[in-house]
């Protein structure tokens, strides 16, 4: 088991002006100093408390992965180090791959799990996102969307190109709205079909081509549960690669309480009122109902409000 001292991350820049520049990520990834973060599909190899209810990246020398037999060839280039500048690289294994390793690199954790549980630092879920957001797009851009010839990847994991008509791809990030509907005194938090039993939570739904943030909450609370909104305020946002998602934060004011619910998309949904959603939040609900735990983003959309008066 790595030690618990690891658990403290430090923040890496990502040089985004260097990704290009392939003698600088050689010698970055040669030197001594290098490290490396390990995906297995969902999973990531991590260092944890013994108590398990703190987590971070687990790096790895190159020695270290060496020992394991396995390669850096094509390790994605995250950045360096802030303080010290070493450099820091991704592997990517696929889930068969990850499977042979798994006594090597474990405890191999699914990062969803990670983030739900709340016991997964930001900094390092920001490093294992960035690397899971990266592999997935590689997985699924093999070949040039215009041509359908075979691509390669370059600058370090960062763009994709095309191996006979030269088209470039970039990294995709695709926007949600996730937003907590309030009403004077109360907020809608919704049951959908996929949640654990007696889970509410916020509402929330992909950004359409055209749209702004705005326009889009607006649609998806009609959409969702039949309520017009007015005003909209951005909360925050947090990267959620599963697969590749933004989730923008938002809190928005309803014009009206009528709830009517699109049932292909949800349960049930009601208004809750603070002393109700705080006991929710405690896990102290008469009923046993909760909201989503952790670093989720609508974790802290629902306790800033709950929390507010
Ligand atoms: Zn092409």
């Amino acid at each position: 088991m790595p030690p618990v001292s690891d658990l403290v991350q430090h923040a890496i820049d990502r040089r985004t002006e260097r990704r290009g520049d392939r003698a600088y990520l050689l010698e970055l990834h040669g030197a001594e100093d290098v490290k490396f973060l390990v995906i297995g599909g969902a999973r990531a190899a991590i260092v944890s408390s013994e108590d398990r209810r703190r987590a971070a990246v687990r790096w790895f020398s190159a020695a270290e992965l060496a020992a394991l037999n396995i390669s850096t060839a094509n390790a994605l280039f995250l950045g360096v180090e802030a303080k010290s500048r070493a450099g820091r690289f991704a592997v990517a294994l696929g889930d068969s791959e990850a499977d042979a390793h798994a006594e090597g690199l474990a405890p191999l954790v699914d990062l969803r799990s990670l983030v739900m549980q709340g016991v997964i630092g930001q900094e390092s879920f920001g490093q294992l996102a960035e690397a899971k957001m990266l592999s997935e797009w590689h997985a699924s851009a093999k070949y040039c969307g215009r041509c359908g010839a075979e691509t390669k990847i370059k600058d370090g994991g960062w763009k994709i190109i095309c191996t006979a008509c030269t088209a470039e791809q970039f990294p995709r990030v695709d926007p949600v709205v996730i937003m907590l509907v309030t009403h004077g005194e109360n907020c809608a938090l919704a049951h959908e079909p996929r949640f654990p039993e007696k889970m509410y939570s916020t509402l929330a739904g992909f950004v359409e081509p055209g749209e702004d943030v705005r326009t889009a909450v607006r649609r998806e609370t009609r959409e969702e549960i039949g309520i017009q909104i007015g005003k909209v305020e951005f909360f925050g946002s947090q990267p959620w690669p599963f697969p590749n998602s933004l989730m923008i934060g938002c809190v928005a004011e309803a014009l009206d309480d009528t709830i009517t619910i699109d049932q292909n998309e949800i349960s049930h949904a009601r208004w809750f009122g603070r002393s109700e959603v705080r006991d929710m939040l405690s896990q102290k609900h008469a009923h046993g109902l909760f909201v989503p735990g952790g670093h989720a983003i609508a974790h802290a959309l629902i306790r800033q409000w709950a929390e507010a008066k």
